[in-house]
């Protein structure tokens, strides 16, 4: 079979056009972070959907202490008393008149600022007398003032004489939340494709929603391939080695939100892989494999693919580590045949099945791609090459300053560069790079 190596970027806009439309389900609130929105969340109502009061103290009307001052205190009466969760108080505040007011409580009508606690005195009722004027002895002494017990029922006025005393100005709107100030009705606030964070799922809460419409993630089995390898648990023997490959794809994709399920691991008989493939294809949208897409006389990968007349996008790469990656259309399937070695599994994992399963569970295209940026070389990375390669890096800010380090040599077979690695440098073709070159780098830790 020809195979024609197509660049990276080639080979994932060749992958994303076969990106499915997502289906939604509906999640309870509790289980929705972290997944996908399937539909916009607009405001149906103001927020506060009443004027409420910023901070516990006094509704007053400002103009009537636009003249007080520290020598020229202003007596209020207290007419009333609103908490938090109170209906609002069932009279207006006229002139020379303040509630007590607790943080969140409605402001009644008639008030248009809310001086804080502290800064007002309290007068006991004992001493205030009726006369406008001077604090009394006790609240200069600073005697705490009490909010009188809530009566049953609805928020009542209360006839009690108790007085405060302030000695400075407010501003009108002062410490009092305007409805709608917060969010106003019909606007949009999130929208389909955005991953619910706790805060997205504050301001689902705050709507009284207990459910969220989602995307479903698509269906996702890692294959693992090779007469090699050994599953968890059983002893080691000589030649053989542990599927690292499949955990790896597994836990990768269980960072993205998609629970993925192990096929196991198949040995290099084409009978075993075409069993396998017949039964997967309809059950999941995705196949992962690893290993067998060589052209080596156990890689079963590409004759079953004909055999199965699946659709191929591209069997080969041009650019290092995973040439022989190959991607393919089985019946309503997707097959992403990764190469074997482990860097190369997972480099071909990050830069081609991440962005399509991204895409299939609703993020738009632009954050479905792996996030990159532009960093400088620390260290000397010296391997030539004819095509680009792709090294497993660590990245930190130096300062304002991203730097990476290559987390190894860069060899494929190699398994421990990727533990440290938070990134992917791209090597351009050539000799390597010499310190402080300024390289292209993926992150592997960003999410959409
Ligand atoms: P292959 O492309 O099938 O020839 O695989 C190339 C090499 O990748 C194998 O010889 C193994 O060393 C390695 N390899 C393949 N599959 C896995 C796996 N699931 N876990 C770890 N290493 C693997
Ligand atoms: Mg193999």
């Amino acid at each position: 079979m020809e195979r024609t190596p197509v660049s990276m970027e080639e080979a994932l806009a060749r992958i994303l056009r076969h990106v499915p439309p997502p289906l939604k389900e509906r999640v309870g609130l509790a289980e929705a972070a972290g997944r996908i929105l399937a539909e916009p969340l607009v405001a149906e109502a103001d927020v506060p959907s009443f004027r409420r009061a910023g901070v516990d103290g006094y509704a007053v009307r400002a103009q009537d202490v636009l003249g007080a001052a520290a020598d020229r205190p202003i007596r209020l009466r207290v007419v009333g008393t609103v908490q938090a969760g109170d209906p609002p108080l069932d009279r207006p505040v006229g002139p020379g008149e303040a509630v007590r007011v607790m943080t969140g409580a409605p402001v009644p009508d008639g008030a248009d600022a809310v001086v804080m606690l502290e800064h007002v005195e309290p007068e006991a009722p004992a001493d205030g007398g009726d006369e406008a004027g001077g604090a009394s002895e006790a609240g200069k002494a600073g005697v705490f003032f009490k909010a009188e017990s809530r009566g049953a029922g609805g928020r009542r006025a209360e006839a009690s004489s108790a007085a405060i005393v302030v000695r400075r100005p407010i501003e009108t709107g002062k410490n009092v939340i305007e409805p709608g100030e917060d969010v106003r009705r019909g606007e949009r606030l999130l929208s389909p494709g955005e991953r619910l964070r706790s805060g997205a799922i504050a301001l689902f809460a705050a709507y009284g929603y207990s459910s969220v419409a989602v995307f479903r993630p698509p269906r996702v089995v890692v294959i693992s391939t090779g007469d090699e390898l050994l599953e968890p648990g059983v002893p080691p023997a000589p030649g053989k080695i542990y599927d690292s490959n499949a955990p790896m794809l597994v836990a990768a994709l269980r960072m993205l939100g998609v629970p993925a399920d192990r096929y196991g691991i198949v040995p290099d008989r084409p009978e075993a892989l075409g069993a396998a493939f017949r039964l997967l294809v309809d059950r999941y949208d995705v196949l992962i494999t690893t290993g067998g897409v060589s052209d080596g006389d156990y890689d079963w990968v590409h004759p079953l693919i004909a055999e199965l007349g699946g659709e191929v996008l591209f069997s080969r790469l041009q650019m290092k580590p995973g040439q022989p990656t190959s991607v393919a259309r089985l019946g309503r399937a997707m097959l992403f045949a990764l190469a074997g070695y482990p860097v190369a599994s997972f480099v071909g994992f990050h830069l081609f099945v991440r962005p399509f399963v991204l895409s299939a569970l609703g993020v738009p295209p632009e954050r479905a791609r792996m996030p990159e940026a532009e960093a400088t070389l620390e260290v000397p990375f010296g391997r030539p090459s004819k095509l680009p390669r792709v090294v497993p890096v660590r990245y930190r800010f130096d300062g304002p300053r991203l730097v990476v380090r290559p987390t190894g040599r860069g060899r494929s077979s190699h398994i421990a560069e990727l533990a440290p690695a938070n990134g992917l440098m791209v090597v351009p073709p050539g000799e390597g790079l010499p310190e402080g070159a300024a390289v292209r780098l993926f992150v592997l830790d960003a999410f959409d």
